[in-house]
C-alpha cells in the first residue's frame, strides 16, 4: 500500500468513527470544522485517485445509520446532503458552473440551521408522519416526538396532502437550560444544541422530547414542486408559510453572486445575535425548471450549496516546538505548525501554554493536532489526534537548560512555568529592553525589536539606560540604519526623557506593576525618590495597591542592580517626576458627577445616606438637601415623597438607587 492509499484508508476509518459518534450516538468526538477538513482532504485525494473510492466511503453516503429501535421508513424521494463552500472563491465557482449550464439565475439564500433534517407528511391537511433523514434513503419514524414541537402545525390551513422538509433545532436558551439541569443531576452534557436536538428526538419516550423545547423551520417541499403548480423555491416558501408552516424569516432572494456574498458576510458577522445556532448559509437556485436542469449527484443537488462559516477548530501537523524566553525568564513553548486556515486566517504558530499542557495531552512533534482560534484569540493547540500518530513518535521532553543562555532552568514552587534565572541571559535582557521602549512604556517607537537585538549583540547597550548614551555613529553602523533613520531614532530616545514617571515605572518591568498600578503609584508618590523610600505598609494603604504589588516594589527597589539602572537613567537625564494630572483634580474634572448637583430622597436600602454622599462627592458631585431648578439628578429611594414630586414637576432626571449603584 503506498502512502496515498494508506492515507485514504486512514481517512475512511477516521471519518466513519467520527460520523458514527455524531450521527448515530449524537455525541461528536471532534468539532465540525475538524470533520469537514478531513472530509475535504478525502474528497481531494479521491478526485485524484478515483480507483480508490470505496463504495462505502463517507464521501459517497448521506448522514448516518438508522437505529433499529425505531421503525424504519423509506423516503419517497431521497433526503440529500449539500455540497460545501468554504470561501468566496468556492461560491463564485458554484455560480460560474450554474450559469454555464442554465444561463441567468436568481438565488435564494437561507440560514443553515444547525439542527437535524426532518420530513413531515400531511394527509388531507393533518400531520400524520414525521421522520429523521437517517441515511438519506431510510429514516427513523419519530412522529410522536415531533408532535411535541409547538412550531409544527398539526393541521394545515388547507386540506392538502404533501411532504415538507425542514430542520428541527434546539434554541440556545433551551440548550443552556437543559445542560444546566443535566449538570445539576450529574448527567453527561450535550456537546452542542444540534446534538441535544437530535438526542431529544431520537429516543423513544415523547415526554422527554416534550420537555426539551425544540423548534422547527421548514425549508422545502418533498418531491416535485412544479406538480403543485408553483414555479420557484421562493414562491413555494411563501405558499408553505401561508399554510401555517414555520419559515425562517431571514431568507433573501438574490439576483447576483455579489448579493449572495454580501448576505454571507453579513451573517458571518451577526450569527451570534440569533436565538439559535447556524453553521452557514444555504444558497439555492430559485427556479424549479433550472433546478431540474442542473440535477443531482449521488449525495447532493447541483443547484444548491452550503457555505460553511470559517471553522474555529481544524487539524494540522505539529512540525516543531519553539521555546522562547520572556522578560521574566519564563520559558514558553510555541507550536510551529504546517500552515492551516483557521477562522479565516492562516495560522503557523500556536500557543502551547506550558510544560504541563504538553505532558497532560502528551503532545509530540509530528502529531496531528487540533488548533482552535475563536474570535480574535491567539490560536491554541487543544488536542492531539492520537489515532493519527506516527508509529515512531516519542514523548516530548522540555529542555533542562535555557535555550538561549544555556544556564539550568528551574521550576519555581507553585508555578507551572519553567524559568531561566540567569539575570544576564541575553533573551531576558533583550525582552526587557523591548518592553522598556514599547508603546505603553517609554514609547520609543522607532526602535524595533530587531534593532534592540542588534544593539545588544554589537555590545552597544547592556541595559535600558545605555540607550540614552548611543550616538549617531553607533546607530548608523547597524544593519538597515541610514543617517535619517539614525536621527529619527535618537530624537525618539531623547524625547522619551521627558515622559511622566508612570511610563518609566511601566518600562522598568517590575513584577505585578502594570499600567494602571504605575499610574496610581506615580500620581500618589509624584517622584521616583519618594516611591523608592515607601514601605510595604505605606504602599498598601493606597486604594488598589495590593500586598503582592507592594512586596514586589519593595523587593525591586532593594535590588542593587535595579538601583544602579535607575541612577544611571537619572544621570543621563530621564525624568523621574510625575507630570500627569494631579490626583485630587482628576476625580473632580473627570468624575461622572463633575459639576452636578444631586439630591438624595426616600429610603436607600443598600447604601446609607452618608455613604452615598461621600461616593458622589468623590466623583466630583455636590449633594444638597432641596430640589430646585439647579438640581441635576434626584436619587429616589423607597417611599420618596414631596422631593420626588417636585423633581417630576420640574422635569429633573430621577434615578433609582440601583441606577446610582451602577453608576458608582
Ligand atoms: P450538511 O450539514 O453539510 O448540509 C445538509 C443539511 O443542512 C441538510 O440535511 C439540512 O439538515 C441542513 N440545513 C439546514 N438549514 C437548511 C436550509 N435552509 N436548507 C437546506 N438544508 C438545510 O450535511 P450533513 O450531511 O447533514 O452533515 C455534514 C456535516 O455534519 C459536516 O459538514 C459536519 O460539519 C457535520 N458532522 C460533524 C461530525 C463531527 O464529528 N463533528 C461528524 C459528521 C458530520
Amino acid at each position: 500500500m503506498n502512502e496515498i492509499e494508506a492515507r485514504i484508508v486512514q481517512l475512511n476509518k477516521l471519518l466513519k468513527t467520527y460520523g458514527h459518534a455524531y450521527y448515530v450516538l449524537d455525541q461528536p468526538m471532534v468539532a465540525d470544522g475538524v470533520y469537514d477538513q478531513l472530509m475535504q482532504e478525502l474528497i481531494a485525494l479521491e478526485a485524484d485517485n478515483p480507483s480508490l473510492i470505496f463504495p462505502d466511503s463517507p464521501t459517497q453516503r448521506v448522514g448516518g445509520e438508522v437505529l433499529s429501535r425505531f421503525t424504519k421508513v423509506t423516503h419517497d424521494t431521497p433526503m440529500l446532503s449539500l455540497s460545501n463552500a468554504f470561501n468566496e472563491q468556492d461560491l463564485r465557482e458554484f455560480d460560474r458552473k450554474v450559469r454555464e449550464q442554465v444561463g441567468t439565475v436568481s438565488y435564494v439564500c437561507e440560514l443553515k440551521i444547525d439542527g437535524l433534517a426532518i420530513s413531515l407528511k400531511y394527509k388531507d391537511g393533518l400531520f400524520v408522519q414525521g421522520a429523521t433523514r437517517g441515511d438519506g434513503t431510510t429514516g427513523e419514524l419519530i412522529t410522536e416526538n415531533l408532535r411535541t414541537i409547538h412550531a409544527i402545525p398539526l393541521r394545515l390551513k388547507d386540506e392538502l396532502t404533501l411532504e415538507v422538509r425542514g430542520e428541527a433545532y434546539m434554541p440556545k436558551v433551551s440548550f443552556e437550560r437543559l445542560n444546566a439541569q443535566r449538570k445539576a443531576n450529574e448527567e453527561e452534557l450535550f456537546a452542542n444544541p444540534r446534538n441535544a436536538a437530535a438526542g431529544s428526538l431520537r429516543q423513544l419516550d415523547p415526554k422527554i422530547a416534550a420537555k426539551r423545547h425544540l423548534s422547527t423551520f421548514i425549508y422545502a417541499i418533498g418531491g416535485d414542486g412544479e406538480s403543485y403548480g408553483i414555479a420557484s423555491h421562493s414562491a413555494m416558501l411563501s405558499y408553505l408559510g401561508e399554510q401555517g408552516l414555520p419559515l425562517n424569516p431571514e431568507y433573501r432572494k438574490c439576483q447576483t453572486i455579489e448579493e449572495v456574498i454580501a448576505f454571507v458576510t453579513q451573517w458571518t458577522a451577526s450569527r451570534n445575535d440569533l436565538a439559535y445556532e447556524i453553521d452557514g448559509i444555504v444558497i439555492k437556485v430559485d427556479r424549479y425548471d433550472q433546478q431540474e436542469e442542473l440535477g443531482y449527484t449521488a449525495k447532493s443537488p447541483r443547484w444548491a450549496i452550503a457555505y460553511k462559516f470559517p471553522a474555529e477548530e481544524v487539524t494540522t501537523t505539529l512540525l516543531a516546538i519553539d521555546l522562547t524566553v520572556g522578560r521574566t525568564g519564563v520559558v514558553t513553548p510555541t507550536a510551529i505548525l504546517a500552515p492551516v486556515q483557521v477562522a479565516g486566517t492562516t495560522v503557523q504558530r500556536a500557543s502551547l501554554h506550558n510544560e504541563d499542557l504538553i505532558k497532560e495531552k502528551d503532545i509530540r512533534i509530528g502529531d496531528r493536532v487540533i488548533i482552535r482560534k475563536a474570535g480574535d484569540i491567539i490560536p491554541q493547540v487543544v488536542d492531539v489526534i492520537v489515532a493519527e500518530r506516527p508509529a515512531d513518535s516519542v514523548p516530548y521532553e522540555m529542555p533542562k537548560n535555557c535555550p538561549v543562555c544555556e544556564s539550568e532552568l528551574v521550576r519555581i514552587e507553585d508555578e507551572v512555568a519553567l524559568r531561566c534565572v540567569n539575570p544576564k541571559c541575553f533573551a531576558q535582557i533583550a525582552e526587557s529592553i523591548k518592553h522598556f521602549v514599547s508603546r505603553n512604556a517609554m514609547n520609543i517607537d522607532s526602535l524595533g525589536e530587531r534593532a534592540v537585538e542588534q544593539l545588544l549583540t554589537a555590545g552597544l547597550i547592556h541595559d535600558v539606560a545605555d540607550l540614552y548614551e548611543l550616538n549617531k555613529e553607533d546607530v548608523m553602523a547597524l544593519e538597515r540604519f541610514g543617517e535619517k533613520s539614525a536621527d529619527k531614532l535618537l530624537a525618539a530616545v531623547e524625547a522619551s526623557k521627558t515622559n511622566s514617571l508612570e511610563r518609566l515605572l511601566v518600562g522598568l518591568g517590575i513584577r505585578h506593576i502594570g499600567e494602571k498600578a504605575a499610574q496610581i503609584l506615580a500620581a500618589n508618590f509624584e517622584t521616583m525618590d519618594s516611591l523608592m523610600q515607601a514601605t510595604e505598609e505605606q504602599l498598601v494603604t493606597i486604594f488598589e495597591i495590593g500586598d503582592k504589588m507592594a512586596e514586589s516594589l519593595v523587593a525591586y527597589f532593594a535590588n542593587e542592580g535595579a538601583r544602579e539602572v535607575i541612577e544611571h537613567l537619572r544621570a543621563v537625564g530621564v525624568n523621574m517626576v510625575y507630570t500627569g494630572r494631579p490626583l485630587a483634580k482628576e476625580s473632580e474634572q473627570d468624575g461622572i458627577f463633575a459639576n452636578k448637583t444631586i439630591v438624595l430622597t426616600g429610603k436607600l436600602t443598600q447604601l446609607t445616606r452618608s455613604e452615598a454622599k461621600a461616593k458622589i462627592e468623590e466623583l466630583g458631585g455636590t449633594v444638597t438637601g432641596s430640589v430646585s431648578k439647579k438640581t441635576d439628578i434626584v436619587v429616589a429611594g423607597e417611599d420618596a415623597g414631596s422631593k420626588l414630586t417636585k423633581a417630576e414637576q420640574l422635569g429633573i432626571e430621577v434615578w433609582t438607587e440601583q441606577k446610582l449603584l451602577e453608576q458608582l
